[in-house]
């Protein structure tokens, strides 16, 4: 049956509030803006594609180690990095309904989308992105403090850190993941743009003759880690930045862009950041921040390719490209294709009946599987009604436990996408779903 494109996005949000996905943030009390809260199976869904970016940057390689970097920095960072000066949006406001644009996301400069009126916006003001707060109980500038707007300055500014602690040279990555804050002119579309939101970074730093091929290398890996898990291909893109676009710091940058309701968007840039970050902590810090090769005596300032990605953005995402409908026996059946290992709950173990002797062997057969997997577990309602809830949040796996398993120890094992049912002994189950729920 499919979904109409257009509707995926207030059908996603609807879900999204309704199952547990994600929740305004401060419901109670009308809602805080643009912020939201991850619900009991939204937390899975993200620490899932968190886990998923983890494995394949950080687990599966040797090239590439984690850090966990502070929130709270000291000026001097964003000095060095150029934030202070050039991490602004040019901000305009329309003099006939007081509505306020990000200049260079509006459509037409000359027409105010909220109103309608023309030649209305006021001269663009450079206005700064960042949360700027104070350490400690005196307000005054030299207790200044700011939240970090991207995560990959702790890459920078450990650079020293690592290299001398973990036996890594160049090329090799120091990765992240956390949360980072930008006091966005225009969030909005539901999680796509917060001003709280989390981050999946890494910095690789290479030697500056093969940057180019790095760069190309990460362009591919990136892309086939969403298309690994499953996202589809006529979803996704990888968009070449024109030169005029490029950052600051970029000798050239790449999107990938996920097909949203509204249209091609970024999910996640890879730019050449070149010796940029390092040269200029190096400028401010007064600390050399180089390679230096005890063995041949090559000294050198490395380059760097950042593939950075956005986690909550990411969920939401997958979440889209994963929400489908279908007519089975004449009633919508509403199910999220999520590849298994970002479905929130592997499987979901259901008794029949409440009857009391049901609920003891299905206990039995939780308590086999929740060591292995996330699970979940519901006795509540028919059968059908509560197939259908697992198939809405994504889980692959529905394990019933009727009268007969009380004769023949098996229990019903039925798959979410094709709803086919296997019969499988109690005894085989972990290694039957072991074989399917592969990492
Ligand atoms: P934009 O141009 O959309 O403001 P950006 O190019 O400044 O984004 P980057 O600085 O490259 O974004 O950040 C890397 C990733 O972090 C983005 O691709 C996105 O997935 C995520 N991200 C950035 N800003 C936000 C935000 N306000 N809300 C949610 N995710 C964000």
């Amino acid at each position: 049956m499919g979904v109409n494109k257009e509707e995926i996005f207030d059908k996603v949000v609807n879900l999204s509030k309704r199952r547990g996905f994600i929740f305004q943030s401060a419901e109670i009390y009308g809602g805080f803006r643009s912020t939201y809260d991850y619900g009991p199976v939204g937390v899975l869904l993200l620490r899932n594609v968190k886990e998923q970016w983890w494995r394949s940057m950080v687990q599966l390689r040797q090239d590439v180690v984690g850090l966990d970097a502070a929130i709270l920095s000291p000026p001097s960072v964003w000095e060095a990095s150029g934030h202070l000066t050039n991490f602004t949006d040019p901000l305009v406001d329309c003099r006939e309904c007081g509505s306020r644009f990000r200049e260079d996301k509006l459509e037409d400069p000359n027409t105010c989308p909220s109103c309608g009126q023309k030649s209305s916006f006021t001269e663009a003001r450079q206005f700064n992105l960042m949360f700027k707060t104070h350490a400690g109980p005196v307000i005054d500038s030299a207790a200044e403090v700011y939240l970090r707007p991207e995560t990959a300055q702790g890459m920078f500014t450990n650079f020293g850190n690592v290299l001398n602690t973990s036996r890594k040279k160049p090329p090799f990555g120091i990765a992240q993941i956390g949360k980072s804050f930008r006091n966005e002119i225009t969030p909005g579309n539901f999680v796509f743009r917060t001003r709280e939101f989390e981050q999946m970074e890494m910095e690789y730093f290479v030697p500056p003759a093969e940057s180019d091929e790095w760069f190309e290398y990460w362009c591919g890996e990136r892309m086939n880690w969403y298309l690994n898990l499953g996202m589809k291909t006529e979803s996704l893109r990888l968009r070449v930045h024109e030169s005029d676009e490029l950052s600051h710091y970029s000798k050239a940058t790449s999107d990938i862009e996920f097909s949203f309701p509204w249209g091609w968007d970024e999910l996640e840039g890879i730019a050449n950041r070149t010796d940029f970050d390092l040269n200029q902590h190096a400028q401010i810090s007064g600390n050399k921040l180089e390679y230096n090769d005890s063995g041949t005596g090559e000294r050198y300032v490395p380059h760097v390719i950042e593939p950075a990605a956005g986690a909550t953005r990411t969920a939401m995402a997958f979440l889209m490209d994963a929400y489908d409908e279908e007519e089975v026996n004449g009633e919508v059946r509403t199910v999220l294709k999520l590849d298994h290992r970002l479905s929130p709950y592997k499987v979901a173990v259901l008794p029949l009946s409440k009857k009391d002797e049901l609920i003891e062997p299905s206990k039995q057969v939780l308590d086999l599987l929740q060591p292995n997997w996330m699970c979940d577990y519901d006795q509540t309602q028919a059968i059908g009604r509560r197939y259908r809830r697992q198939d809405e949040i994504g889980t692959p796996y529905c394990v019933t436990i009727d009268f007969e398993t009380i004769e023949d120890n098996a229990v019903t094992v039925r798959e979410r996408d094709s709803m086919s049912q296997d019969r499988i002994s109690i005894n085989e189950l972990v290694d039957y779903l072991s074989s399917r729920l592969v990492s």
